[in-house]
């Protein structure tokens, strides 16, 4: 039986990467979207949109469609599909190749305090006050909601829907971004203190660098664990020989 679409999962500047590579390769290709933005950027390829429900319907989607491979390029805190993924290929048997894009890892003129999770991070800001950049991501503003000693710049792709803090400015933006825009943007609001997530990556990492050449503290709240794959790669362009492999025949190892 001919094999269907790679899947590749996606939400990831990653994952659009390995579609348009795979593509090119005249690879079939489905990517799929959590819908968690109005106005998402779109691979090239096929698109699917939401949630699979859970493990058995993300199963259930790769065996109906004859899914020889899935690509896990999710963002590092998407921990959920990450462990879905793992779990309903290893039901299905097929291999999964994972994007683990490293963290980030802070230089001697960087004034980081690493917290577990985003409650830590808002504990910390409530403790310290301040004015904060909050970098976190839009589902993430509620755990800031009740902090009243602080005011916060918060940067999102679309406007959050969850209570906020009670002193705070709302910026609509997308990555990625500049250093020169982001020490100014830190500059202009007075900025003492960024939280942010170690997503790792090149597209907003310039904060980290705006924040150290200020002297400005960070936040950095740890990735969450994700799981073991036996074939995680570090960077987009590392997915599609290892994809042709497999579907050649050329690697057995990952079944
Ligand atoms: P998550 O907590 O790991 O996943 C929650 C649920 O959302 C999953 O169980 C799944 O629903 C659905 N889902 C997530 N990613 C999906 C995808 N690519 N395609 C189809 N369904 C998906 O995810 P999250 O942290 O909310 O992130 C959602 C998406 O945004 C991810 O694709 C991720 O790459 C992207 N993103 C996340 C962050 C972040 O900070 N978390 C940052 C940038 C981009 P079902 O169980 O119903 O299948």
């Amino acid at each position: 039986m001919t094999p269907g679409p790679v899947l590749v999962l996606g939400g990831t500047g990653e994952a659009r990467a390995v579609a348009a590579d795979l593509v090119d390769a005249g690879i079939d290709v489905v990517s799929s979207l959590a819908g968690r933005v109005s106005r998402p950027r779109l691979p090239v390829g096929a698109v699917r949109v939401g949630g699979f429900g859970g493990v058995e319907g993300l199963r259930t989607w790769i065996t109906d469609h004859r899914c020889p491979v899935v690509v896990d390029a999710t963002h590092p805190f998407a921990q959920q599909i990450s462990q879905n993924a793992a779990r309903a290929a290893e039901q299905a048997s097929v291999p999964v190749i994972a994007v683990r894009r490293p963290g980030w890892e802070p230089g001697p003129d960087d004034r980081w305090t690493m917290v577990d999770d985003i409650a830590a991070a808002a504990d910390t800001i409530a403790a310290r006050g301040g004015r904060v950049f909050l970098t976190t991501g839009r589902q993430d503003v509620g755990a800031f909601a009740g902090i009243e000693s602080a005011w916060f710049l918060i940067r999102v792709v679309d406007p959050p829907t969850a209570d906020l803090p009670p002193h705070h400015e709302i910026l609509a933006s997308r990555g990625p971004y500049d250093l020169d825009s982001e020490r100014d943007l830190m500059r202009q609001n007075a900025i003492d203190v960024v939280v942010t997530k170690n997503s790792g990556g090149e597209l907003t990492r310039a904060k980290l660098i705006a924040a150290a050449e200020l002297g400005i503290d960070v936040v950095m709240v740890r990735r969450p664990a994700v799981p073991h794959v036996d074939l995680a790669v570090a960077t987009a362009c590392e997915v599609r020989p290892l994809l042709q492999d497999l579907l050649a025949g050329r690697r057995t190892d990952a079944r």
